[in-house]
């Protein structure tokens, strides 16, 4: 545009560029709708980017926390296999052909899946000019895809599952150009570091806006009587504290993205006062983190009413809080 000079004018040549980044058909690149059906940041949130550190380290495309070293592909979660269990749609998200498909696979996770079958239950679909998409981990039974069909944008492929190589329930969507793994976020091969232009997003503009970079926060709390576990609380079956006739209460947290440096801090509070008061600094970058705390009384608690708060304190600052109220009879 700027060789032809003086002929166009700066703002005529904006437009025009503007026109190509809209639209990666142009460059023959596929434009990606979300490959789930799912509210991002209430019901389905990012665990892991693609790592965008070429070393030892991890990165994702916005040199946050929200990757592990070598992870070539985006982790689509929901918080606990409840949300799970209910049904979440896995969609192509670009038109084309399906390559393969995968089904079979019981949904149980890293500790039982065939040896080689990390992707679990999965569909591959094959776009123009090389590109590639594949979902894995999917519900066993729910692949609705055979090879050789022809696909739209948003068509069902399969339900979110928990088979092959994951400890949680999440789709694992990679997108391939002639076989080398890219980074749907930027466009780029994931060789080159988190400070690559993000120019060539390969979203489409609505997809970019429910999928607007939210880098960690609190997942969920909750109040017990015994000590919690991220099992249990991943399983969405982590015991509430209802009784106030027992001894231990505990406050619990589960974080995401959470950022050496970082404090994470967990309060509680009865009808008599302050009963938690507890922060805890973070040492190292983790993709999910479960905190708690608690106090013993011998003679139980003061039926009524509790507060649980938890909060992150990033670089000072407050960066996420959550409170619910539980009562105890
Ligand atoms: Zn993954």
């Amino acid at each position: 545009m700027i060789r032809i000079g003086a002929v166009f004018s700066l703002i005529a040549g904006a437009v025009a560029i503007g026109f190509l980044l809209d639209n990666p058909e142009e460059t023959g690149k596929p434009i990606l709708g979300l490959p789930v059906d799912c509210n991002m940041g209430e019901r389905c949130y990012i665990q892991s980017f693609v790592d965008r550190d070429p070393g030892p380290g991890a990165a994702d495309y916005a040199c946050g926390s929200l990757s592990y070293d070598g992870h070539k592909g985006v982790d689509f979660r929901v918080a606990t296999f409840v949300e799970m269990m209910k049904g979440i749609d896995i969609i192509a998200a670009a038109p084309g052909q399906v390559r393969a498909t995968r089904d079979g696979i019981d949904d149980l996770g890293v500790d039982h899946y065939p040896l080689g079958q990390d992707c679990g239950n999965a569909v591959v679909i094959a776009h123009d000019n090389g590109w590639e998409t594949q979902y894995c981990h999917l519900a066993k039974g729910s692949v609705s895809v055979n090879a050789e069909d022809l696909v739209e944008t948003g068509d069902l492929l399969g339900k979110m599952g928990f088979s092959g190589r994951t400890e949680f329930p999440h789709l694992h969507l990679s997108v391939r150009k002639d076989g080398a793994p890219v980074d749907p976020f930027d466009g780029q091969e994931i060789t080159l570091s988190c400070e690559a232009s993000d120019a060539d997003s390969l979203w489409s503009t609505d997809a970019k806006q429910d999928l607007s970079y939210q880098p960690g926060g609190i997942v969920d709390i909750g109040i017990t009587n015994a000590r919690p576990t991220l099992t249990a609380i991943r399983h969405g079956n982590q015991a509430i504290a209802q009784r106030a006739s027992q001894k231990n209460l505990l406050i619990w947290a589960r974080f995401f993205g959470v950022r050496m440096g970082d404090q994470l801090e967990l309060h509680l509070i009865g009808p008599d006062g302050e009963i938690v008061s507890d922060i805890t600094e973070i040492a190292r970058n983790r993709a999910e983190e479960m905190r708690y705390a608690g106090r013993k009384a011998l003679n139980g608690w003061t039926k009524g009413q509790y507060r649980a708060r938890a909060a992150i304190i990033r670089a000072g600052r407050l960066f996420d809080s959550e409170d619910q109220v539980f009562v105890l009879n």
